[in-house]
């Protein structure tokens, strides 16, 4: 059983309205202790799901008007009693009705206790918990459609459908072993594989979407690399265009690494070492390429800029070989940059290449077209599930390993031996719902949250 707990859930600042949410089983009585009803007779009959009227008060007496609702647990958000509380939006009153809160009797609510307490008390898995972080933290449309739609529970039910799959396998294995004379399973091995092949298939979907996942959330590492005066500072302006780059400093790094978000239609790139580009335009020839590929050991993307109207030279090579040897040449995308001077005299060194002008302003859409490319969203069905979560995703990963060595075992053991491997891969798909992650896992994500979510 958990305290009763409160907090101001509409953001800092002043507005038309403000909530302060209660949630416990106490609810009813610390509203009751700050709030009087204008229709007392309504209120005693504590009916839920019904808006009250009344004036708030504290010691001091009354000091503002408004609203309050009643859920009853379990119909309520969190699972709890809830009262949910409106007074005018002002920074002062809002403060003092969550100080009259908690001299009434609730204890500060801490980040994401409400979205804790509905995992905790089963109104949501720890997936819809998290997408509901995720429509908070949104910064592209399509992050914040997928984000929606997760919180109303589609990822669950997607992976809730797979290991329903996998448990009547495993059912099957293990009513062989306990009764091998019964003939209590009719799945043959070969019916076996088969299923074990479906579910393989669908999981390593799911997991592959997490490239597209990420581009649309968080971001792809980018690093744009390139021999002095090819065009990285020109490349990164075409890219920001007028939506200029937000630009964060990573704590604890060298104090001239920044990371600029740059977003390209429903992409988002984390270019890195930006302090570095810029600089390399005036200073460089001595530090121009070494600065640049540093950031390249990080990079999920490598843009590579080449000034494509004239042959590759010693220190392109350089770029190349630091790309090599970096282990990037499959993430990496030449930009044949200055095209607006000749047709490309070059060979694009690396598979993958764009033709663009950034002086004329050209090769946006060619870049975006790439990026979308190399994380698969052509592969993205309408109504497939996107896994933008990267523990969600690292859980998923354990589960497509195991269900591929329980086809290996199917293989070359017994159905028994592969029955280990499909329990390994339920476990590590409760995990992804987090019907099994520890506490310590299930604070951390919570932590993330902010006050009064
Ligand atoms: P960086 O040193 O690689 O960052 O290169 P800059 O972006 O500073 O560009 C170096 C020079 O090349 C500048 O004078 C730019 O105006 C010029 N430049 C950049 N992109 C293009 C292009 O697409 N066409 C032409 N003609 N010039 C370009």
């Amino acid at each position: 059983m958990y305290g009763t707990v409160a907090a101001i859930s509409t953001p800092r600042g002043k507005g038309g309205v403000a909530m302060v949410r209660i949630s416990g089983a106490d609810a009813y009585g610390v509203l009751s202790r700050v709030f009087s009803p204008a229709s007392p007779e309504r209120f005693a009959s504590k009916k839920p799901n019904a808006v009250y009227y009344g004036s708030f008060f504290d010691k001091d007496g009354v000091f503002d008007d408004g609203l309050a609702v009643l859920f009853n647990a379990p119909h309520s958000f969190t699972g709890e009693d809830v009262a949910e509380l409106y007074c005018h939006g002002g920074v002062l009153v809002t403060q003092k009705l969550l100080t009259a809160v908690f001299a009434a009797g609730a204890e500060p609510a801490g980040p994401g206790e409400f979205t804790k307490r509905a995992f905790i008390n089963g109104k949501i898995s720890l997936t819809q918990a998290e997408a509901v972080g995720g429509i908070i933290d949104a910064e592209s449309e399509k992050a914040l459609s997928v984000s929606a739609k997760q919180s109303k529970g589609s990822l669950a039910k997607a992976i809730a459908e797979i290991s329903d799959e996998l448990r009547f396998l495993a059912a099957s294995v293990y009513a062989y072993i306990d009764y091998p004379d019964e003939d209590m399973t009719d799945v043959t091995p070969e019916a076996m594989r088969e299923k074990l092949v479906a579910s393989a298939e669908k999981l390593k979907k799911l997991a592959a979407s997490h490239a597209y996942g990420k581009a649309i959330s968080s971001g792809i590492k980018t690093a744009i690399v390139g021999k002095p005066n090819v065009g990285k500072s020109s490349l990164l302006n075409l890219l920001c265009g007028e939506d200029r780059a937000i630009v964060t400093e990573i704590a604890g790094t060298t104090r001239d690494v920044i990371t600029e978000n740059v977003r390209l239609g429903d992409y988002i790139l984390r270019v890195s070492d930006t302090a570095g580009i810029r600089e390399s335009s005036d200073a460089i020839e001595k530090l121009g390429v070494i600065r640049s590929v540093k950031a390249l050991d990080d990079a999920e993307l490598v843009l590579a800029v080449f000034d494509c109207s004239s042959p590759l030279d010693k220190s392109d090579c350089e770029v190349i070989e630091a790309i090599r040897s970096a282990g990037k040449a499959g993430n990496t995308v030449c930009v044949l940059n200055k095209s607006d001077l000749s047709a490309p005299v070059i060979d694009p060194p690396f598979g993958k290449y764009v033709v663009i002008s950034a002086a004329e302003g050209k090769g946006k859409e060619a870049i975006e077209k790439i990026v979308s490319d190399s994380v698969g969203a052509g592969n993205i069905g309408e109504n497939d599930e996107i896994v933008i979560n990267a523990r969600q995703y690292s859980a998923i990963e354990k589960a497509v390993c195991a269900v591929g060595d329980a086809i290996k075992s199917l293989e070359n053991f017994t159905q028994d031996v592969a029955g280990m491997d499909i329990e390994r891969a339920l476990s590590a798909l409760c995990e992804a719902d987090g019907r099994t992650v520890g506490e310590d896992i299930v604070a951390e994500i919570f932590s993330h949250f902010c006050v009064g979510k």
